[in-house]
């Protein structure tokens, strides 16, 4: 089905932060294929574990014990202070899995109608009750009716959320990205997120952070909220979290942690033996080579080149983000610039509100890093003219 406008490139091959076209053409992959190939393409490790798994035990169901979805679960709850995980096969179902867990919690405390707070520009997933949580007009006006019981707040205005609070007798949770991606690379502040994990604590609601894009080491520490000294009450992940082998999970810990009962939620594949050990080898391979750490000066080094190279042209009005997570706004079509980029053989994605986003490999050498920044600066050059 026609789902998306694709740019005219497919390829056959990757290694690393590169990726080969069927021509042979060789491109940097400032995407990681859409924050998933963190370790970068075929990374051998992880192949090696997908290899050697695929021969022993790919899938038996939920109905049994797991013991690799049960190790992954309890190395992903020492990373994050979290105490239970389900696991389910995306960003989209972990934020179900969310979605049901906050309702659930309404109505044990016999709410009517559950209602959640998200934030306006924030992107949850693309299934009705993650769709219904976004707030992108563009992608939800033609599904109506979405599903009520959700607010969106804007980002950073702890009055306003407080004040819907104050209105609405039957909140249950707020649910956010601690820094929005699809929405512009949008940092939550710290000052506000304080706010918000105390105000959840005093008024007993839940602070649900979608850590689908930020999370498994992105942003500099292994979730994006241990930047901020905040914790969640429920955590939802995916993406990088199997390298590509699709995958989520929601966290939870204290009074989010008994909500679900056998029978109340569940999935045919999530957290199956194949996908748990490839969890199990990316987390592994995050802690032997120290990628949280290496992340921190990588994004050092990129912010520096990023801020020689643009800050002074005329078309660039803000570059930001955490760890290697970046969001540059222009005055220029961020679509003209990701095409511009795609014809220097370098992929980067556009976001909202005119922002080009780079989510590379954690792996990126300081060199690829040198190219990454020259070919994009050369593209907003050649799209906006001399600064
Ligand atoms: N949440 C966030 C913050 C995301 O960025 C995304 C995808 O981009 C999702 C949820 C949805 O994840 P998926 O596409 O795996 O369903």
């Amino acid at each position: 089905m026609d789902t998306y406008n694709r740019l005219p490139v497919s390829f056959k091959k990757g290694r690393g932060v590169w990726l080969i076209d069927y021509h042979g053409n060789k491109y940097l992959d400032a995407t990681s294929g859409y924050g998933v190939c963190s370790l970068g393409h075929c990374n051998k490790l992880i192949s090696k574990a997908i290899r050697k798994q695929s021969k022993r035990l790919i899938h038996t169901s939920n109905l049994f014990h797991v013991p690799e979805q049960e190790k992954l679960a309890a190395v992903l709850s020492k990373k994050s202070g979290m105490e239970k995980v389900y696991f389910c096969n995306s960003g989209s179902e972990a934020n179900e899995a969310a979605i049901k867990l906050s309702r659930l919690y309404g109505v044990k405390k016999g709410y009517k109608t559950p209602l959640i707070i998200t934030l306006k520009s924030g992107f949850h997933g693309r299934t009705m009750g993650s769709l219904s949580a976004t707030d992108q007009v563009k992608i939800k006006k033609d599904f109506e009716p979405n599903l009520p019981g959700f607010e969106h707040a804007p980002i950073n205005d702890f009055a306003y959320l407080r004040s819907l609070v104050e209105k609405n007798k039957e909140i249950v949770a707020i649910m956010l990205e601690p820094i929005q991606g699809v929405g512009g690379v949008k940092v939550a502040n710290q000052d506000y997120l304080k706010s918000l994990r105390k105000f959840c604590t005093e008024n007993d609601l839940l602070l649900i952070f979608d850590e689908v894009q930020t999370g498994i080491a992105r942003t500099g520490e292994f979730f994006a909220y241990q930047n901020f000294g905040v914790f969640p009450d429920v955590v939802t992940s995916a993406k990088a979290l199997a390298n590509g082998i699709p995958i989520g999970a929601c966290l939870s810990r204290g009074s989010a942690s008994a909500l679900f009962n056998p029978g109340d939620h569940g999935t045919t594949f999530g957290g199956n033996p194949f996908v748990a050990t490839v969890g199990l080898a990316v987390l592994d391979y995050i802690e032997r080579f120290n990628l949280v750490e290496t992340v921190k000066s990588t994004s050092k080094y990129l912010f520096n080149a990023l801020n020689k190279k643009l800050a002074g042209n005329k078309n660039i009005i803000d570059i930001r983000g955490m760890g290697l997570m970046v969001g540059i706004e222009m005055s220029l079509s961020a679509q003209e610039i990701v095409k511009a980029c795609l014809h220097e053989n370098l992929l980067i994605t556009a976001v909202a509100g005119n922002t080009v986003r780079l989510l590379p490999p954690l792996i990126i050498l300081k060199r690829e890093i040198d190219l990454l920044v020259n070919t994009l600066s050369n593209a907003i050059l050649k799209i906006g003219g001399a600064s």
